[in-house]
């Protein structure tokens, strides 16, 4: 447990501004992550160096494949996210905080950078779970591991906030970002808006971050001809040169009933976004 340090006080409650939520939080309770909670006036960050996953993963995994290629990535994260993704494929750490579980392996900043340079990364990784929950512990190992030569790697669904932008790109080289899907797609099986996600996607290229992007493709949901469009014309929009991950879905989680994604609708829209983009990629094929 460690004092956040993005949010203000609002009268008697707590505003945090590490994401679009900026969730307003009274006393004694938690945002919609539930790792971050209003304790006594102070946002406290209940996951600050709690890692519930830690692994060596190749970088291509994140997926990055125009970034530091071939090398190995110290991947971390804790538990929480700000979504409630119906087809979270990390579900069982990123849900947990609302079912109550906040633990993990208890690591230092420094004692991170030293297991990812003891294993041979060149790079440290915020995934599995939403990073921007515990952007404090992000900016504390961040800052160690860039003073030592590492590169910093956010995998990310891009529901951020221009306060948390402002806190953390100095240190970050490189971010996969999630697109999802229309405002309806988020609305619905994430529980948040597609505009916040745009800007942060908007906001990394502008900043000079190394960015590629990811959507995985889910029958019936976010499938269209027009969703591929939409996106394909938005990073096009920035540059064509921006790496799309076209991502093919399997059941999982509360949509365990639904199909796996058809080869052909990976097909149609690897197509539509190569009209527009110079790099296209399908993933879990
Ligand atoms: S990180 Fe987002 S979801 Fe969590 S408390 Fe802060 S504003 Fe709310
Ligand atoms: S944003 Fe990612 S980690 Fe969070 S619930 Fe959605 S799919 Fe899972």
């Amino acid at each position: 447990m460690k004092p956040a340090e993005l949010y203000y006080k609002e009268k008697d409650k707590v505003r945090c501004l590490a994401c679009a939520h900026k969730c307003l939080i009274s006393e004694g309770r938690r945002g919609i992550c539930k790792v971050r909670e209003n304790v006594n006036g102070e946002l406290i960050l209940l996951v600050y160096g709690k890692v519930v996953s830690s692994n060596v993963d190749p970088i291509e995994k994140k997926p990055l494949y125009h970034f530091l290629k071939g090398s190995k990535s110290f991947s971390i994260g804790t538990v929480g996210c700000n979504f409630r993704c119906d087809f979270c494929q990390n579900w069982d750490i990123s849900q947990a905080s609302k079912q109550g579980f906040i633990g993990g392996r208890d690591v230092t900043p420094r004692g991170i950078v030293e297991e990812a340079i003891r294993a041979g990364c060149r790079s440290i990784s915020y995934t599995y779970n939403e990073p921007v929950v515990f952007i404090e512990f992000v900016r504390d190992v961040a800052r160690i591991a860039k003073d030592k030569g590492l590169k910093n790697i956010m995998v990310t669904n891009g529901y951020w906030s221009q306060e948390v932008f402002n806190y953390i790109y100095r240190y970050i080289d490189a971010v996969n970002i999630d697109l999802k899907g229309n405002e309806k797609f988020y609305n619905k099986y994430c529980g948040g808006n597609q505009k916040p996600v745009l800007d942060t996607i908007k906001r990394c290229y502008e900043a000079g971050i190394h960015i590629e992007i990811t959507t995985l493709v889910i029958p019936g949901l976010n499938d269209k001809k027009e969703d591929f469009e939409f996106i394909a014309k938005f990073l096009v929009s920035l540059d064509k040169n921006i790496p799309w991950h076209i991502s093919r879905f399997f059941p999982m989680y509360k949509m365990t009933k639904s199909r796996i994604t058809p080869e052909e609708t990976l097909e149609e829209a690897e197509k539509i976004g190569k009209k527009y983009l110079n790099y296209v990629y399908l993933g879990n094929i």
